[in-house]
């Protein structure tokens, strides 16, 4: 397939093999794969069901948990997002996606090099899963950049990053980090769901294994539960063979709906990213609050890299108030007409959440001005959004007195 089709393009195209949509020996194909529901796949002869066991099953109708053409599909188009991409796996969430990728690449004795803003779960998985098997998790600065060689010892393995985090947005130096870890032969793996290959195509900076919360913007709807894995031709063997070994599969009908999600990501995101924008821009002239925390704001660690590496910005951010306590920031959010409160993003609704990074981080304690409130702009207009959070100010500045 053409390689030098821009992403908008490849969006509306990606995975759509005529052997997928068409029916052999028939002229015309529909538009998208179907969804092609299977467990068991029948043979011609003994003969046949004895070759196929021998071959390669990567994209070859097996037996249901290898998938069929409806996962290939969705699989095949995240490959061509990430130019560089060998191939990509499905899982049934992020977080599984997350534990798999680790677990192909680390054995007990290694160190791993985690961002001290990871996604919690994911901590929880080194701490609670990786340390009693002997695996070591060493967590870093964001900011430390090119200073992780300080950090690798004889035993490191993995470097995870998250950029930007998705609490406390700091934005990492990817290419310097994944620069020095390619030298000493230690894989990275980024967890890429923020800015997905739409805006940061992470394989391009040098990652060899780029790992989405499909549930977010890949999906877009708030309605499917998916996670994937993109590596390098080096990796992507060691990340199948685990895939395979832990038994990780995707349901025929959430492949589909994260296809569909797919066709429209590039519009949404530009849409999440200027609805967004404007929100974030009008928040930091708020005198109740401090900071706020946007790759595309100045006042967002890492900025500057932001503005090097990436192409956009999507519509997940956090500000910090001035001052007040867990109290008054409930009055801000329980009051808000727009914003639902709830876990997750990337769905085309609104989003506020109380998040204390203070809690998770140990290799930079977190400090700020007061408590954090995360934000997921959706899709309504944000005027609407807009008004709702001044209301909400107002409610933070009458409890807070
Ligand atoms: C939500 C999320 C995940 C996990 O995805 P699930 O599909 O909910 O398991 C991983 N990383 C980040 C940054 C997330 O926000």
């Amino acid at each position: 397939m053409s390689k030098d089709r821009k992403p908008l393009t490849q969006l509306a195209q990606a995975g759509r093999r005529p052997e997928w949509t068409g029916m052999p020996g028939q002229p015309g194909a529909i538009v998208s794969p179907p969804v092609w529901r299977a467990s068991t796949i029948l043979y011609d002869d003994v003969a046949h069901l004895r070759s196929a066991a021998g071959r390669s099953t990567h994209e070859r109708l097996f037996y249901g948990r290898k998938g069929t053409p409806t996962s290939w599909s969705l699989a095949d188009a995240l490959t061509e997002l990430e130019p560089g991409a060998e191939g990509t796996m499905l899982y049934p969430s992020g977080v599984a996606a997350i534990a798999c990728a680790l677990m192909a690449v680390l054995n007990p004795g290694d160190q791993l090099l985690m961002v001290d803003s990871a996604y919690d779960p994911t901590r929880n998985f080194c701490e609670q899963m990786l340390r009693p098997l002997g695996i070591d998790t060493i967590y870093y600065d964001p900011t430390v950049g090119a200073g992780i060689a300080g950090l690798i010892t004889d035993a490191t393995r993995a470097i995870f990053m998250e950029s930007p985090g998705s609490l406390t947005f700091e934005v990492q130096d990817v290419p310097a980090i994944a620069a020095i870890a390619r030298e000493k032969g230690i894989a990275t793996l980024i967890d890429n769901t923020w800015a997905t290959p739409f805006f940061f195509p992470a394989l391009s900076h040098g990652v060899d294994i780029s790992i989405l919360a499909c549930t977010k913007y890949i999906v877009g709807h708030s309605d499917v539960m998916m996670g994937s894995v993109t590596a390098t031709p080096d990796v992507f063997p060691r990340i199948q063979k685990a895939a395979y070994l832990f038994g990780q599969m995707t349901s025929p009908d959430d492949a589909w709906l994260a296809a569909r999600g797919l066709r429209t990501l590039g519009v949404r995101l530009n849409q999440h990213q200027a609805s967004a924008l404007r929100v974030a821009e009008w928040l930091a002239q708020q005198p109740d609050v401090a900071r706020v925390l946007h790759p595309a704001l100045p006042s967002c660690p890492g900025h500057d890299l932001w503005r090097r590496d990436f192409s956009g910005s999507s519509g997940l951010f956090s500000f910090i108030l001035d001052g007040g306590d867990e109290r008054a920031r409930a009055a801000l959010i329980d009051g808000l007409a727009h914003f639902g409160i709830g876990y997750s993003w990337g769905g085309f609704e609104s989003l506020a959440l109380p998040v204390d990074p203070a809690r998770y981080r140990t290799a930079k304690p977190w400090q700020a001005e007061g408590p954090l409130v995360r934000l997921q702009i959706g899709l309504e207009d944000p005027d609407d959004l807009i008004a709702d959070l001044d209301a909400g100010l107002a409610r933070f500045r009458a409890a807070r007195a």
